[in-house]
């Protein structure tokens, strides 16, 4: 029994990034253990979704046709059913709004532990999951006690797979359950906004904009780079952005390829955020601010000079 089993994750139609994600840390854990990786796919297009998922390092991929969105009865049964069928040590789940839903549940359906919001794992003996806790301030090593255990693991801390594999694609059928509660739609929180942790490019703006009306500079540079608007959590907390564009420990977390943070500082909530990201750019006129601490590019120096500059740049 030393095999892992991960669970992929879509939503409207579109597998997200930590899918990919989820693969490489399986693997990395599959390897520690000398078994197999499984991967679940679970409702949606899954055929699609498994030849998108057929990646090195994958050996089975579990289809399981039943609906179109997340159904937290449906994703619970079905993990359940392939955690009988196969030998697996591990299943490990997105740390995502969906994946924090159904894993509590399956952890205590099938009596083993659960580690949340995992940002590293290692094998030896006994599982050891790095964690963070109060807000980021602290890094915690938990050591798992049994030898079955699920984890959710934090979007943008290991590197998505690349490639093509040669998995096995097996489709099974779970009895759907009775159950008082069925999704039946979809509907956006924010209607018409934007989903900033699917973003490519992301300009992020905050306190150093000093006002709103300011937004307007930052968003100039967004329109000439085609990218998308994002904030720290002052911007959010003064009204000035939707809560959906906040980066960071209580907003979202985003991967982008460019993250360009525009006078923000550093905080550690804030950083929780984005640090995924690819190539990060700082602007802020303290020289010693922290983000310059994890920035690939920083320019120090006033926003209101700069930002306008880039923007005559790109145009
Ligand atoms: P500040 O820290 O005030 O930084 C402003 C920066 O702008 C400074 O570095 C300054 O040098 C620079 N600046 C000023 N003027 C200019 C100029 N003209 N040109 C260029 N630079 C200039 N924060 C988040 O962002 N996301 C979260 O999800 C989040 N969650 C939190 C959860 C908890 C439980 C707690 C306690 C806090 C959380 N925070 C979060 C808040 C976080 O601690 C910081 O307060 C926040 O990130 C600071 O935002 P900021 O960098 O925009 O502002």
């Amino acid at each position: 029994m030393s095999d892992v089993l991960v669970v992929a994750e879509h939503r409207r139609g579109d597998l997200r990034d930590v899918s990919y994600e989820l693969v490489t840390a399986g693997r990395e854990l599959a390897d520690e253990l000398g078994g197999d990786l499984n991967l679940a796919v679970i409702s949606g297009d899954v055929d699609s979704f498994a030849e998108h998922l057929d990646r090195p390092g994958v050996d089975t991929i579990y289809t399981v046709e039943d609906g179109e969105e997340f159904d937290h009865n449906v994703y619970q049964s079905a993990i359940e059913e392939l955690l009988s069928r196969t030998d697996a040590t591990a299943v490990i789940m997105p740390n995502s709004v969906n994946g924090l839903d159904y894993a509590p549940a399956l952890a205590e359906s099938e009596g083993i532990p659960l580690v949340t919001d995992a940002t590293a794992i290692a094998y030896d003996d006994g599982l050891t999951v790095t964690r963070d806790m109060y807000g980021s301030k602290v890094e915690t090593t938990v050591d798992v006690a049994g030898d079955r255990f699920a984890l959710t693991i934090r979007d943008g801390e290991w590197e998505p797979v690349t490639g093509v594999g040669d998995a096995t694609i097996e489709s099974i059928t779970i009895d759907t359950p009775e159950s008082g509660a069925r999704v039946t739609g979809f509907e956006e929180v924010a209607a018409g906004d934007i989903d900033i942790s699917e973003a490519d490019v992301l300009v992020s703006v905050g306190r150093g904009i000093e006002e709103e009306d300011n937004i307007d500079v930052v968003q100039e540079l967004a329109d000439a780079l085609g990218a998308t608007l994002s904030a720290s959590r002052p911007i959010v907390d003064n009204g000035w952005l939707p809560k959906s564009r906040q980066v960071g420990q209580s907003g979202k977390v985003v991967t982008p390829d460019v993250y360009i943070a525009i006078g923000i500082s550093g905080a550690v909530q804030h950083v929780a955020g984005m640090k995924g990201s690819d190539t990060i750019v700082a602007i802020n006129t303290d020289p010693n601010a922290p983000i310059f601490d994890i920035a690939d590019y920083g320019i120090v120096g006033d926003l209101f000079d700069v930002v306008p500059e880039l923007v005559a740049q790109f145009e």
